[in-house]
């Protein structure tokens, strides 16, 4: 299988819980044409827009400082918005009741806020079974992201347990991706995740521009797309 306009290979990343952190790791994405799937939890959305100094000493606090609501539309335009509960709750532990709530109560206000249904999913704590993986089905979730690196570029079996490449933090991301793209294999997927506020904690930036930076180089042999751009051309095309 190719890929869109015939290209081997397939870009995508997923960003959780949607702090502020967002703001600046889009206008590296934007720069560079990249294509991210972004996991919102609305019960947390702020009213007021908190702006953090970027030349402070990185504060652990500062981690879960989540988007104003009405910044939403605006902030992820471009991108996907997905799914990733009300709460973040543990959701092995949940009854199918507020499963259904967690899930599709979120979605509602994500809908409201970007004017697109939302059938796409990470699961908070990267936690999940079989159980939930059938619940989540049963509520028209297509796809739900685990988080165990695989460190491969296979498609997943199921994309209602579809674990990444890696992520950022793996000191193996420029050697997976000098690999990915140095094979002759087609139909192959680099799929990165993590968190913006890591990269404001650990203030390593630095990896992502690296990482941005190289795959820029081979923008014309990869295509880039959001996890529900991956997922749709998959059903259409396999
Ligand atoms: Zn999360």
């Amino acid at each position: 299988m190719l890929w869109k306009d015939g290209k081997k290979k397939a870009l995508t990343l997923s960003y959780d819980d949607g702090t502020i952190h967002d703001r600046r790791f889009i206008d590296m994405l934007n720069k560079y044409g990249i294509k991210c799937t972004f996991n919102l939890i609305s019960g947390v959305f702020r009213d007021d827009h908190f702006e953090v100094d970027y030349s402070e000493t990185p504060i652990e606090d500062h981690k879960w400082v989540i988007v104003a609501k009405d910044e939403v539309g605006k902030l992820y335009e471009g991108h996907e918005v997905a799914s990733h509960t009300v709460t973040h709750p543990r959701m092995n532990a949940l009854s199918f009741d507020e499963v259904k709530t967690e899930v599709n109560d979120d979605r509602k206000v994500l809908k409201e806020l970007t004017g697109y249904e939302i059938n796409g999913f990470a699961y908070p704590w990267g936690e999940y079974d079989d159980q939930l993986i059938q619940r989540l089905d049963s509520l028209g979730i297509v796809y739900a992201r685990n988080v165990e690196d695989r460190q491969d570029f296979s498609i997943p079996e199921n994309f209602l347990s579809w674990n990444p490449t890696c992520h950022h933090d793996n000191p193996d991301l420029i050697n997976l991706f000098n690999k990915f793209i140095e094979s002759d294999n087609e139909g192959e997927l680099f799929y990165l995740w993590g968190h913006s506020f890591e990269l404001y904690i650990n203030n390593n930036w630095d990896v992502l521009e690296e990482f941005f930076k190289l795959v820029s180089l081979h923008k014309d042999e990869i295509w880039f797309a959001t996890n529900m751009e991956i997922y749709n051309y998959v059903k259409e095309n396999k």
